[in-house]
C-alpha cells in the first residue's frame, strides 16, 4: 500500500516516521520545497509542487498511490483544496491530518481576525511595537503599517517588508524564557500569529499573557468540505492502515 503524506509539519514527520517501516506501506513525503534546508522525514521524500489539482491527481495514479493524509500546515489553504480535487478525481480516500487550534485561557487578550488583511487593520491603536511571528509569505501585507516590527521567520523574506523592521530569523521550537526575553527586551506592544495550534511555538502566547499585551490571532482557513479530519499522527497512520481495505470509505 502507497501512502502519499503532504508534509511540511512536525505532525507530518511524526506521521511518516510512525508509517515508515510498518510491514505492507510504502511511504513517500511530499514537500512544497519553500524552505532552504528542510528536516527530511523517514521514508521516500519528493520535493515541488504537482502543478496544481489534476497535476497531483495524475502523480497519485502514476504512482499508484492507495491513500493521501494531507498533513500540511493548517494555513496552506491551496495544496489542502488541491488535495481534495485531485482525490475525488483520482478516487483515492483523503485524510487531512490538522493539530488542533489554539484556545484563549483566562488573562489572554486575544483578537481574532479571519485574514493577514484584517491583522494589519487590527494594529491600529495596540502600540508602536509589534512582534509578528505569521510567516514570510504574507509579510507584504503589513509593508505598508507605520509600526515598528520585530519579524521573526525561518529564511529571510525576499518580499517588501514594513519600513522599521528588525528581521529575526529563527525556527521553533521556541522555550517560554526565550520567548519571555524577546517580548522583555524588544519593549513589545503587540504579538501577531495565526492559530498554528501546537506546542512548537505556543510559549510565546503565555508570555504575551505575562506581559499583559494583546495577541492579534489569525484563525485558520475550513478543512475543504467533506474531508474527515485527524488530529494527531497516531490518528492518521491508524485511518492509513485501514484506508486502502477493500470497502473503506472514499473521499469524493
Ligand atoms: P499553499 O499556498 O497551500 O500551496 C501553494 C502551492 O505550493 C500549492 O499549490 C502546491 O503547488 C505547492 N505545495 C504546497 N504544499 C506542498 C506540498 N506539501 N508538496 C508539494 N507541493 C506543495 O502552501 P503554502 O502556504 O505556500 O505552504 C507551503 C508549504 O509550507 C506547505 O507544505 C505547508 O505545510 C508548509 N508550511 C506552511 C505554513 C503557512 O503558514 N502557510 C507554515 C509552516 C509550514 P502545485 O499547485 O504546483 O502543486
Amino acid at each position: 500500500m502507497h501512502v502519499l503524506i503532504l508534509g511540511g509539519t512536525a505532525e507530518a514527520r511524526a506521521l511518516a516516521g510512525l508509517l515508515h517501516g510498518t510491514p505492507g506501506i510504502r511511504v513517500t513525503s511530499s514537500l512544497a520545497g519553500r524552505v532552504a534546508s528542510p528536516r527530511l522525514p523517514a521514508g521516500e521524500v519528493r520535493i515541488g509542487g504537482f502543478g496544481g489539482a489534476e497535476g497531483l491527481a495524475e502523480w497519485l495514479r502514476e504512482h499508484a498511490v492507495d491513500a493521501v493524509i494531507d498533513a500540511t500546515h493548517p494555513f496552506a489553504e491551496r495544496i489542502s483544496f488541491n488535495a481534495a480535487g485531485a482525490a475525488a478525481t483520482a478516487h483515492v480516500p483523503l485524510l487531512a491530518l490538522r493539530r488542533p487550534g489554539w484556545v484563549p485561557v483566562e488573562g489572554d487578550d486575544w483578537r481574532d481576525v479571519a485574514s493577514l488583511e484584517e491583522a494589519a487593520r487590527a494594529l491600529d491603536g495596540l502600540g508602536d511595537r509589534v512582534f509578528l511571528t505569521t510567516g514570510r509569505l504574507g509579510l507584504a501585507t503589513f509593508a505598508d503599517c507605520p509600526q515598528w516590527f520585530l519579524v521573526r521567520s525561518v529564511d529571510a523574506p525576499d518580499t517588501p517588508m514594513p519600513a522599521r523592521t528588525e528581521l529575526l530569523l529563527a525556527r521553533g521550537p521556541f522555550d517560554l524564557p526565550a520567548e519571555r526575553d524577546l517580548i522583555a527586551r524588544h519593549r513589545i506592544d503587540v504579538l501577531v500569529t495565526k492559530d498554528s495550534g501546537g506546542a512548537a511555538t505556543s510559549p510565546k502566547l503565555t508570555a504575551a499573557r505575562e506581559a499583559g499585551i494583546p495577541v492579534v490571532v489569525v484563525r485558520r482557513p475550513p478543512v475543504p468540505e467533506g474531508v474527515p479530519v485527524a488530529t494527531t499522527p497516531e490518528g492518521a497512520a491508524a485511518w492509513a492502515a485501514t484506508a486502502a481495505r477493500p470497502g473503506a470509505s472514499r473521499v469524493r
